[in-house]
């Protein structure tokens, strides 16, 4: 069995092991061209939740992969209608999950905090996650780490790319959340290609091809 076909019982098994709340949801996980890393939805009550991870994600090692489906894991789990990365991450480290996010984040190139809407939000970087994990979490991520042969570096050229994407279904309208602005989907969008667009310093969002909102590229 190769790493994809494994993803269903990596999630089956991080669900059991780690986010009981979700054992009573349907859980679809795919693969395809994103414009982040992964791409997750669900409707209000929770009892679907779809996954979709990039196809880039798949030259990343086991670990890494872990990291990021965990983070996705997170988001439903949230209260409140706002959504926090900054929270979604410190979920994913109290359930023990902290050493994959630290794994995740080196492949995404983030080893410091990727702050978001002005400061108003941030992704936690390798090195502020390494910092939260416990003296086990810390020498497991060393042992993943070193069978990884993955050196932890700042990279030279921060990388921007938008990390995740959450949409909410609702009877009617949907919405968007990326990079920590929310915009509403068209009426009857419900399950979009998201496609996002640089131009002028401007992120432009389409959902299937049409226009739903924009963002300054570099917001810190
Ligand atoms: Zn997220």
């Amino acid at each position: 069995m190769n790493k994809v076909q494994e993803i269903p019982i990596l999630i089956e098994n991080l669900v059991s092991f780690a986010y009981p709340e979700l054992q009573q949801s349907s859980i679809s996980i795919s693969w395809g061209k994103t414009s982040s890393y992964a791409q997750i939805q669900w409707n209000r009550s929770k009892d679907n939740i779809s996954i979709k991870i990039s196809n880039d994600v798949k030259i990343w090692h086991e670990a890494g992969i872990i990291g990021l489906i965990s983070h996705e894991l997170s988001h439903p789990t949230q209260k409140g209608r706002v959504l926090s990365e900054f929270k979604t991450d410190n979920d994913v480290i109290s359930r023990g999950l902290g050493p994959y996010l630290a794994i995740e984040r080196l492949f995404a190139g983030k080893y410091i905090d990727h702050r978001i809407i002005n400061g108003r939000d941030r992704y936690l970087g390798y090195r502020s996650i390494r910092n939260q994990l416990t003296n086990l979490e810390t020498q497991q991520l060393d042992t993943l780490l070193s069978r990884i042969q993955l050196a932890p570096a700042k990279p030279h050229i921060p990388i921007w790319q938008s990390h995740d994407t959450v949409i909410i279904n609702d009877e009617h309208r949907s919405n968007i959340t990326i990079e920590g602005h929310q915009f509403l989907l068209p009426n009857n969008v419900h399950d979009p290609d998201i496609k996002l667009v640089e131009r002028n310093n401007i992120t432009l969002i389409y959902a299937d091809d049409i226009l739903v909102g924009e963002y300054p590229v570099k917001d810190v």
